[in-house]
C-alpha cells in the first residue's frame, strides 16, 4: 500500500461488528484465567497484552502505523521524543561505550548526549557532518555503539548525506539512528538510505496539531546483531528474563524486542492509549499536510530570501542553499515546513520581529499545523554555550519559522508586517 493508505489503514483492521475507528483502551492492566498463561506472558514465551507499560492494544495500532509508514519490523511509542532517543542508545549503549553524533542535532538531544549521558557513563562525541569519511572514521573507538544524526536537522535544517554516513557506521560494524523528525516518513525514508534504527518525537508534525507529547522508535530489522562483538548483549542471556537470547528468539526483531522488554520494562517511559489515540489522528492526515507545509514553507522562503532586512535563509528546498544537493537526493516530496532565517541587527532585530507578529505565535514548538516562531539561542538551547551553539549551527540573531497550513499569502503578509517594524 502507499503511504496514503497506510497512514489511514495500517495497524489497525476491525474485525465483524468492532469499532472503525481505533478504539481507546484506557486500562492499565489486562485479564488471564490461569496463572500459567500470566507466566508465559512474562517469561516472553506467548505474545498478548499484560500492562500498559510494556504494551497496550491503542498504542500498539499506531506503532504498527509508523512501523508501516517507516517500512520497519516493528516500532515502539515512548512518552517523548527525548525518551525515544534516549532508549534507542540505552538499547545499545552501556556505561562505559561511546556514541558518536553528528553536531548538528536538536538542542534538546544535544543536552542528553553531553551532560545526562556521561553522566550514566556513556561517552558522545560530536562530529561535523560535512567532515569527511576518513574524519568521521577517525572518530570511531572500540567501544562506540551506535552513530546518531538528524535527516534535517532542528533547527539549522542541514540535510544528512544518510547514505554516506550509514556506509561509514557500516563498515565498522556500527547501526546507524536517524532522528527522522523533521521529514517524516512523507518525506524521507531512511531505511531506504541505509539507515537502521529511526527515531522520532510524535510531538512534531505525525500528531501536527500540537496536542501531544511524544515519541517512537522504529526498528529496520536489517541490522545484523548476531555476528558482530560490539553487540554482545543480543547474542548472550539476559539473566532478567531467564537467560533468553534476544537475536535467538526474536530474530530480526531483536533491537526493538529488547528496547521494550528491557528498558521500557526499566525506565517506563510509556506512552498512553489516550496520547496514542491524538497521534493516530494526526497520523490519518501526514500524508496530505506535508505537501501543503513543504509548498507554503518553498514561498515562504522565497519571500524572506526576496527581501532586504533579512540576512540569511536555510531551507533546504532553496537552490542556493548549501543542502539543496542533498536534498534533491532525500526530501524528492519537499524539504518540511521549518525555515531558519536570520534578520540584519542581530538579537535585537530578531526579538523585535518576532514582537510584531500577529498571526504567527511565539511558542516552544515546531510543526504545528498552526504557524509559528521561536528564537532557538533564548529558548531551547539556552543551555547551550556559545561556543556549542556553533557546533550545532546556530548564530544569536537565528529565527526558527514553522509554517503552518494557512493560507500562504495571510503568513508572507503577517511576516512582512513584522519586517517593516524594523
Ligand atoms: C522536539 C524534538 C525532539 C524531542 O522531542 P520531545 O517530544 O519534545 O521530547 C527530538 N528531536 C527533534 C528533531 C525534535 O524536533
Amino acid at each position: 500500500m502507499e503511504l496514503e493508505t497506510l497512514c489511514l489503514h495500517a495497524g489497525y483492521t476491525p474485525k465483524n461488528g468492532e469499532p472503525r475507528v481505533v478504539p481507546i483502551c484506557q486500562s492499565t492492566t489486562f485479564t488471564y484465567s490461569s496463572t500459567k498463561e500470566v507466566a508465559q506472558l512474562f517469561d516472553l514465551e506467548s505474545a498478548g497484552y499484560f500492562y500498559s507499560r510494556i504494551g497496550n492494544p491503542t498504542v500498539d495500532a499506531v506503532e504498527q502505523k509508523i512501523a508501516a509508514l517507516e517500512g520497519g519490523v516493528g516500532a515502539m511509542c515512548t512518552s517523548s521524543g527525548q525518551a525515544a532517543s534516549l532508549i534507542s542508545i540505552l538499547t545499545l549503549a552501556k556505561a562505559g561505550d561511546h556514541v558518536l553524533s553528528t553536531s548538528s542535532i536538536y538542542g534538546g538531544t544535544f543536552n542528553l548526549f553531553a551532560v545526562t549521558l556521561k553522566r550514566f557513563g556513556i561517552e558522545v562525541t560530536f562530529v561535523d557532518q560535512k567532515a569527511s569519511d576518513a574524519e568521521i572514521k577517525a572518530q570511531i573507538r572500540e567501544n562506540t555503539k551506535a552513530v546518531f544524526g538528524e535527516t534535517i536537522a532542528n533547527p539549522s535544517m542541514d540535510v544528512l548525506d544518510i547514505e554516506r554516513i550509514a556506509n561509514i557506521a557500516h563498515e565498522s560494524g556500527l547501526p546507524l539512528i536517524v532522528d527522522n523528525t523533521f521529514a517524516t516518513p512523507v518525506l524521507c525514508r531512511p531505511f531506504e538510505f541505509g539507515a537502521d534504527i529511526v527515531v522520532h518525537s510524535t510531538t512534531k508534525y505525525l500528531d501536527g496539531h500540537a496536542l501531544q507529547i511524544g515519541g517512537v522508535i522504529v526498528d529496520s530489522g536489517k541490522f545484523d546483531w548476531a555476528n558482530n562483538p560490539r553487540f554482545t548483549e543480543f547474542t548472550e542471556p539476559d539473566e532478567s528474563y531467564h537467560g533468553l537470547v534476544y537475536t535467538k528468539a526474536f530474530g530480526k526483531a531483536a533491537y526493538i524486542v529488547k528496547a521494550r522488554v528491557q528498558l521500557m520494562r526499566d525506565l517506563g517511559c510509556c506512552q498512553g492509549p489516550q496520547g496514542a489515540f491524538y497521534i493516530n489522528l494526526g497520523l490519518e492526515t501526514l500524508a496530505l499536510r506535508m505537501p501543503r507545509y513543504c509548498e507554503n514553507a518553498m514561498q515562504v522562503a522565497r519571500f524572506l530570501a526576496s527581501q532586504d532586512k533579512v540576512s540569511e535563509v536555510r531551507y533546504p528546498g532553496l537552490e542556493g542553499s548549501p543542502n539543496f544537493a542533498l536534498a534533491q537526493k532525500y526530501l524528492k516530496n519537499g524539504a518540511s515546513g521549518v525555515i531558519s532565517f536570520e534578520v540584519k541587527g542581530g538579537r535585537e532585530a530578531g526579538a523585535k520581529f518576532i514582537d510584531s507578529l500577529k498571526l504567527t505565535s511565539l511558542q516552544v514548538h515546531v510543526a504545528d499545523i498552526r504557524t509559528c516562531v521561536l528564537h532557538p539561542a533564548s529558548s531551547t538551547h539556552r543551555q547551550l554555550t556559545d561556543e556549542q551553539l556553533v557546533e550545532c549551527g546556530i548564530t544569536p540573531g537565528l529565527i526558527r519559522l514553522s509554517v503552518g497550513l494557512e493560507n500562504v499569502s495571510d503568513i508572507i503578509a503577517d511576516l512582512q508586517t513584522a519586517l517593516n517594524a524594523l
